[in-house]
């Protein structure tokens, strides 16, 4: 029952953390029934997905795209989307800002890092968001807040190595907003936990995690 596996989840989830449910691949239907049970955030990894479901489900829905985004997509969700996980270059935070000023808004962001030894994540190095962060493009970007920074473990079964690939993102977390948004109260979200280790990101300091299977089993 998905009411029940929510309710579990959330018990294991201290106040202060936000809990964002991920429903890809699960039908409007079984969307609703988290809905019911309470369920207000849901996180989609695909545009489509994330389109469809918005017309059709409740308006108080805050919808978030969690999954990688191809700058020629991110029209079709700038007009209601509550926040960009994956944000991996300055070309896609430009396209983003020029979309949010479209529809007469700032879009809320997390920048998106790559810790994990597998190849195939998407994410940016701590170099390459410094460089974006001091770049003059950036500077000029005004419908866009980063509010935060995402990433992923690697899909293994050692905690050790999950544990240090989280610790890893914190202290890039740390690093960022004393650097660059040290005046900014805003930049407060780390984004880290999956089913299989959002217990683990929650010990070394996650706000959000993003929990699909656990609760769409
Ligand atoms: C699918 C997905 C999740 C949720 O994964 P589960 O193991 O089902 O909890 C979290 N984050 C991202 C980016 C995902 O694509």
């Amino acid at each position: 029952m998905i009411a029940d596996n929510l309710n579990t989840t959330q018990k294991t989830i201290p106040e202060g953390v936000k809990l964002v449910a991920v429903s890809k691949n699960n039908s409007v239907e079984r969307v609703f029934e988290a809905y019911q049970a309470g369920q207000r955030v849901f996180g989609e990894n695909r545009v489509q997905e994330l389109v469809a479901k918005q017309e059709i489900l409740p308006k108080d829905i805050e919808w978030h795209l969690i999954g990688h985004l191809q700058t020629n997509k991110v029209k079709y969700i700038a007009p209601f989307v509550s926040l960009i996980h994956s944000i991996d270059s300055l070309r896609l935070l430009e396209e983003v800002n020029k979309e949010a000023k479209k529809n007469n808004r700032i879009i809320d962001v997390l920048l998106q890092f790559h810790v994990a030894q597998e190849e195939t994540k998407f994410g940016l190095t701590l170099e390459e968001a410094a460089d974006m962060l001091l770049s003059e493009k950036y500077a000029s970007l005004l419908n866009i807040r980063i509010v935060g920074i995402m990433g992923m473990a690697s899909n293994v079964v050692d905690d050790s190595q999950i544990r240090l690939e989280f610790r890893e993102l914190k202290q890039h977390f740390d690093f960022l907003k004393q650097k660059f948004f040290s005046e900014q109260i805003f930049f407060q979200e780390l984004s880290m936990g999956m089913s299989s280790d959002y217990q683990i990101a929650i010990k070394e300091g996650s706000t959000i995690v993003r929990v699909g299977s656990k609760i769409f089993q």
